[in-house]
């Protein structure tokens, strides 16, 4: 098998030290600068489909796709064409359009637990918005979330979180109020038994738990057994809110998401990422009855200028159109492959490793432990992991640049990009 090697980045290397006099750290979000892999981060040009091309004339395979929004591929036909159709329209009123009932009427076809639902711009406002309105309905304060989570960046939910901050080593971020902090309690994922002594120790004053139901921000963690249904049984017990944090796993782990797949009714679900189709759109929505506390039906505030932007939404509309159940399944099956494809790579190079998947969520870790939490996912091996992301980089294959963060498969990718990239991974852990 020949390998084709990256041959130049010097504009990309150009590009990033311009950006640097400019932006804090060069990126407007701290993962893109490939700081924790040592390694200057890819320009991008283009996308189409399952391929990027960076500004030197390099191509890549992508499994980031903008860290999950890309379910149908990058600069999907229909999609560009809803958007610039829309967009000749006029790109924003501030005025209700139908396009955002349209939207509503899928998600709540499709996301069993929701009956009304607020779209907002990004999954840290919807989670940051699901929390106030848990607040405001229970009138608690405290609230229950998992260790290397990452549900956004909103002062309550940077505690031990997850994603970013757990690859750059800043789980507890400066600038977080200690009075905001202390409402905050953490317990290992999956671990039903701690959530349950936290609720014996404080329950009365919880006003939510707020969980991935896979987690995705630690590498990808699929919940235990009966983990999910002890939230659900224990926050209602006691009179709290179940919040899921769907924002990743929201229409790409199946047609009925998360709560579909494992058949949980949580009380809030936030939404993010493939919802808008590769814009900025995040939503929150629920049971009707906590829901309409929210202004103008109720007194608890949130608003936004763009709030259900018509191009956003004929973006994120077109892209779930495009998800039909049949779309999952090829996603899974593909999925399947490259996970099989992985493992058989691991075993013959003798290389300790650990796959979690669910749906095209795939994560391998290189670790020999079973990965259930945060603390299982740190005994990965990061060095191993830097060296593995640089050649599968040098060899076309984007991946995230961190071990905490899972692979996505879109519905662009084809058989044959699963079979190449196995063998790119052959190649990788042949190079260790
Ligand atoms: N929740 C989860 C589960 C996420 O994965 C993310 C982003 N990775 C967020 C919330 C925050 O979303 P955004 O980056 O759109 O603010």
């Amino acid at each position: 098998q020949q390998h084709h090697e990256r041959r130049e980045t010097a504009k990309s290397r150009e590009a990033f030290a311009r950006a640097k006099q400019l932006i804090p750290g060069g990126v407007n979000s701290p993962v893109r600068a490939f700081k924790s892999v040592g390694l200057t981060p890819v320009y991008v040009a283009r996308g189409e489909g399952a391929h990027i091309d960076d500004i030197d004339g390099n191509r890549y395979l992508d499994y980031v796709l903008s860290w999950g929004p890309l379910i149908a591929g990058h600069a999907h036909p229909e999609v560009v064409a809803a958007v610039q159709r829309t967009a000749a329209d006029g790109t924003s009123f501030g005025a209700p359009t139908e396009l955002e009932t349209q939207m509503a009427e899928l998600v709540v076809e499709r996301m069993p637990s929701v009956e009304i639902v607020r779209m907002v711009n990004s999954g840290t406002e919807a989670t940051m918005s699901a929390l106030r309105l848990a607040r405001g309905y229970t009138s608690r304060t405290k609230i229950v979330k998992f260790e290397g989570s990452y549900h956004g960046h909103a002062d309550s939910l940077l505690i031990k979180a997850g994603s970013g901050v757990a690859t750059l080593g800043l789980p507890d971020s400066p600038g977080v109020p200690a009075q905001v902090a202390e409402h905050t309690i953490t317990v290992p994922y999956n671990d039903l038994e701690a959530v349950k002594a936290v609720f014996e120790q404080l329950g009365e004053q919880i006003a939510c738990v707020i969980v991935e139901p896979v987690a995705g921000n630690m590498g990808v963690v699929p919940p235990l057994p009966g983990f999910l249904q002890g939230l659900r049984d224990v926050t209602a017990q006691y009179g709290s809110l179940l919040v899921f944090d769907e924002v990743m796993t929201g229409f790409r782990v199946g047609y009925a998401s998360a709560q579909g797949l494992y058949g949980i009714t949580p009380d809030l679900t936030c939404m993010g990422k493939v919802i808008g189709g590769g814009l900025p759109v995040g939503a929150y929505g629920g049971r009707r009855e906590i829901m309409e506390q929210m202004a103008p039906s109720g007194p608890i505030y949130q608003a936004g200028t763009l709030s259900g932007n018509p191009i956003a939404m004929a973006a994120g509309y077109t892209t779930l159109k495009l998800m039909t159940p049949e779309a999952y399944e090829r996603l899974e099956r593909l999925a399947a492959a490259l996970q099989l494809g992985l493992e058989n790579n691991a075993r013959k190079h003798g290389v300790p490793c650990t796959f979690n998947r669910v749906g095209s969520m795939l994560c391998p870790f290189f670790t020999e432990q079973h990965v259930i939490n945060y603390a299982s996912a740190k005994t990965a091996d990061l060095e191993r992991f830097k060296a593995y992301f640089a050649t599968m980089l040098e060899l076309g294959v984007n991946i995230a640049p961190s071990q905490f963060e899972g692979m996505f498969v879109s519905t662009a990718h084809t058989e044959a990009d699963i079979a190449h990239t196995i063998a790119v991974h052959d190649e990788a852990l042949r190079r260790l």
